[in-house]
């Protein structure tokens, strides 16, 4: 019997369940929301003639396209049977599971309407849930709300992007700045100072020196000549201007390699910061590589450190990285600090509830602290349990927000102004702002509900591991496991690494071939992770004679496995199979 204080009491009506069992009141709420939308079409114009006659609803050429209408969607239907059904308990594969009850009915209420939050002009109620929706996130991760600002993107890898953006604005007004003073005042050019500045010192320089907008604007690498504008500042600081860096630690997404093309610094310029051997940023590794930055005159440009790594759920001293570069303040150095928490970034709403206790006090610490960051990216279409495609990007105040050419240097409050001057994207979906929406008007982003799914998927994740490592003597769990996915290996006592790496890689092959679990795998290397390779493998006597690990995934999200009946029942069943594939 389940016993139901061992459920989270909130998922069972946040979510349809894996058999519909919600079901038929969900039905009464998709009815509504159909019931709405004709009545809203129906009540507004309400004198207008009809434009389809019901002479020519009965005609026999309306008749024929209805039924093939009828019949495709029909097909349609029978296509999406073969999906991949992330649904199930039985889907631990990658960062999605059962979408919520709040987050689907939201964002389908608001589909049905088609708002384009880019303009006010298409999106009257969108772009308002948007504003609401934003303040709700930046209150989960710990900013002001009624500062904070941002915007809903399409996913993580555009919200990353858009702190790269807007770093670059931040980089180009200052280093303008600097270089119009060197040229016209003679002053020392020094980039990597010039381009650390901070918002605050540019407009008080600008305003005190009297440097013209125009003067400004001839010396932007962003509106000129890029090669042009950085031979005259190597001219004015004595040395070769190489441009600037971004740092990111070794677990990053591929995204940011992705903002390095894109934004044209060239991979070089992308200086990826070793691991400790917990698989999080080193901090000595990462203050080196401000120190050299600052040694080769090369701005930073960025600096990234990530909450919930893609790879395993990991979260880097968020803490510790803020307080290096509050130190740096003290220097006048101001690095832009981005958290990437698109997977994350709903870790926070356990915060400040018993919930927490799940997470190690170095996490909370670390959770709390992206509160210090100038921005961050997060994924409801992750971890907020909404559909595709929904990211986030929130910046901690207007100035961080800020994404300009000289001409229009402040963006005015986002709730009163249209976004599309401030968005990498033009045409914004309204969806997946009002499923975000819904779900914060329900299940809340707090410590209440939403925290308690969350933390009894790391409850969840932390037995199921429990249960295995006592089942399979060759499971070799990645410790420490910060979070919701598991990471292991299947080795044997003093065996190599080549040798485990191939029995892993192929028992996730007999996994994929086999439909009743859906797992993942990842492949770690020595480049970024060699310090955790070598703590992993020394556990059992290995030898690390590749510079890669293999590792099977599983993620814990899908709220179900919080219930005793579904835990007992698939667990036995996992571990019977890990055994049949590893025998
Ligand atoms: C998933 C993920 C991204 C990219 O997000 P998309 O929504 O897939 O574009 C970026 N960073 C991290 C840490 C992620 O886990």
């Amino acid at each position: 019997m389940t016993d139901p204080n061992d459920t989270p009491f909130a998922a069972d009506a946040y979510f349809l369940g894996p058999k519909s069992e919600n079901g038929s009141w969900v039905r009464g709420e998709f009815q509504a929301i159909l019931d709405h939308w004709y009545d809203w079409r129906r009540s507004i114009f309400a004198d207008d003639p009809e434009a389809i006659s019901e002479e020519r609803r009965l005609s026999p050429t309306f008749l024929r396209e209805r039924e093939v209408l009828g019949q495709e969607l029909r097909n349609l239907l029978v296509m999406l049977r073969s999906e991949v059904p992330k649904f199930t308990p039985r889907y631990i594969g990658h960062m999605v599971s059962e979408l919520s009850l709040p987050a689907l009915l939201g964002h389908f209420a608001t589909l049905l309407h088609n708002p384009n939050n880019t303009s006010r002009e298409v999106a009257k109620v969108g772009a308002r849930m948007e504003s609401e929706a934003i303040a709700m996130l930046a209150k989960m991760v710990g900013y002001d709300s009624a500062i904070a600002q941002g915007h809903f993107t399409s996913g993580g890898t555009f919200a990353n992007f858009e702190a790269v953006w807007r770093a670059r604005y931040r980089l180009d007004h200052a280093l303008s700045l600097a270089l119009v003073l060197a040229e016209r005042d003679g002053d020392e050019l020094d980039p990597f100072m010039a381009a650390h500045m901070g918002w605050r010192k540019f407009e008080q320089l600008r305003d005190d020196r009297e440097v013209e907008e125009s003067a400004l604007r001839a010396a932007s690498m962003v509106l000129g000549n890029p090669f042009e504008i950085a031979k005259r500042i190597g001219k004015c600081s004595g040395r070769d201007y190489l441009g600037p860096v971004l740092i990111t630690p070794g677990n990053k997404h591929f995204s940011w390699q992705k903002a390095a093309n894109l934004f044209g610094i060239g991979e070089d310029s992308f200086w990826n910061t070793p691991l400790d051997a917990q698989g999080r940023v080193d901090m000595t590794a990462l203050a080196g590589r401000v120190d050299d930055a600052r040694l080769a005159g090369r701005p930073v440009l960025c600096l990234t450190s990530v909450a919930g790594t893609t790879e395993a759920g990991e979260i880097d001293p968020v803490d510790k990285i803020a307080d290096m570069l509050d130190a740096l303040k003290q220097d006048n150095i101001h690095i832009w600090h981005h958290v990437d928490a698109a997977y994350g970034g709903f870790f926070c709403t356990m915060l400040g509830g018993k919930a927490e206790q799940v997470l190690a006090k170095q996490q909370q610490d670390a959770l709390r602290a992206i509160a210090r960051a100038q921005s961050v990216t997060i994924d409801p279409h992750k971890l907020g349990y909404v559909p595709y495609s929904c990211g986030a990007f929130v910046c901690r105040d207007e100035h961080a927000y800020r994404a300009s050419s000289f001409q229009a240097p402040y963006i005015d409050r986002a709730d009163t102004k249209d976004k599309w001057r401030c968005t990498l994207e033009g045409s914004r979906s309204g969806a997946g702002a009002a499923a975000t929406w819904l779900t914060g008007k329900t299940l809340g982003f707090g410590p209440d509900k939403f925290g308690k799914i969350i933390a009894a998927g790391i409850q969840s994740r932390k037995i199921f591991q429990a249960d295995m490592v006592k089942a399979n003597p060759l499971v070799r769990p990645l410790d420490p496991s910060d979070t919701n996915i598991v990471c292991f290996s299947l080795a044997k006592p003093d065996e190599p690494l080549s040798v485990s790496n191939e029995r892993t890689l192929a028992v996730y092959s007999k996994f994929q071939a086999h439909p009743d679990f859906s797992v993942s795998k990842t492949v770690l290397d020595a480049h970024s992770y060699g310090a955790l390779i070598e703590a992993h493998v020394g556990t059992y006597g290995g030898e690390c004679d590749v510079g890669q690990l293999a590792l099977l995934r599983l993620v814990f999200m899908n709220p179900f496995w919080a219930n005793p009946d579904t835990r007992d029942s698939l667990t036995p069943e996992f571990i019977g199979l890990l055994e049949d594939f590893t025998a």
